[in-house]
């Protein structure tokens, strides 16, 4: 009997890869259930065991947006987390509401968009880059619009911008129709519609978005009434084309609305303001 649950446990299948937790849920008192989206098989969904007991070693790795090597057993439903080794734990990540939220769309809209073992060519990479961009860029909406995009665009589902889907005009802007799958000329857009405006200069600053080129988007300026435009047609794209609505989007939107109870002021009071663009 002993020799024969050996031979089990060493048949047991294993393998390993590098990837980034993007949810962590509670399973099976200490444990939790963790979804990994990883260089070499894409979205992995792996229980860890013993992760709320002190000196887990895996406890490191199931903190969000943590970019680990990690070691799986193959189990019936899913496979369970053995070993694992923090490459890059993004500190600065968990440290601000603001980026916490931004770094939360990304992994949430791979979570829920992607099935297990789907592996979307370089999407670990710009996911990874992503990440250590959020840490500190002075525009953390203009970065998550851009990674909105350019994930839609590898997963070919991006919005047509450059030019009317109907007539082919180009560069001229019009109307975002989700149904269209893009912006519609004023020419060809439906009569009376509320369809949201997109302008020529909104259309040439998406396109600036989605080449996700991290130098030129630090650069980019985006006056509010473009972000208005891009808010509500990324949004809008997304649930239609992929049936989402981003929960962490509606968190962050909603910290700018959010203020912190009053207390009594104090001269050595360490918090910062909360200054981040929204
Ligand atoms: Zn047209």
């Amino acid at each position: 009997m002993a020799i024969r649950r050996l031979r089990e446990c060493f048949a047991t299948p294993t393998y390993s890869a590098t990837g980034v937790t993007l949810v962590a849920r509670a399973f099976r008192g200490t444990g939790r259930m963790l979804s990994l989206y990883t260089r070499e098989r894409g979205l992995v969904e792996a229980a860890a065991q013993g992760i709320g007991k002190p000196g887990s070693s895996l406890a490191p790795a199931a903190e969000l947006f943590t970019l680990s090597k990690l070691f799986f057993a193959e189990a019936k439903g899913a496979d369970r987390l053995t070993q694992a080794r923090v490459i890059e734990p993004f500190y600065p990540l968990r440290r601000d509401m603001t980026r916490y939220g931004y770094a939360a769309v990304a992994c949430e809209l791979i979570m829920r968009t992607t099935e297990p073992g789907q592996r979307v060519p370089k999407l670990f990479e710009i996911l990874v880059e992503y990440l250590h961009a959020m840490e500190e860029t002075a525009a953390p909406r203009v970065l998550s619009w851009a990674f909105e995009l350019t994930y839609l665009e590898m997963s070919g589902l991006g919005p047509v911008l450059d030019r009317c889907p109907q007539c082919g005009r180009e560069g001229v802007g019009g109307v975002y129709v989700a149904a269209h799958g893009g912006v519609i000329c004023h020419d060809c857009a439906p009569p009376a519609g509320t369809a949201p405006n997109v302008s020529p200069g909104t259309v040439r600053t998406l396109e600036a978005m989605r080449s996700f080129d991290l130098q030129r988007l630090e650069r980019l300026r985006v006056p509010d009434a473009s972000r208005q435009q891009i808010r509500r047609l990324i949004r809008d794209h997304i649930r239609y084309h992929l049936d989402v609505s981003l929960k962490s989007e509606s968190f962050v939107e909603n910290l700018g609305s959010w203020r912190r109870p009053r207390r009594r002021p104090s001269q050595d009071d360490p918090r910062r303001s909360d200054g981040h663009e929204q």
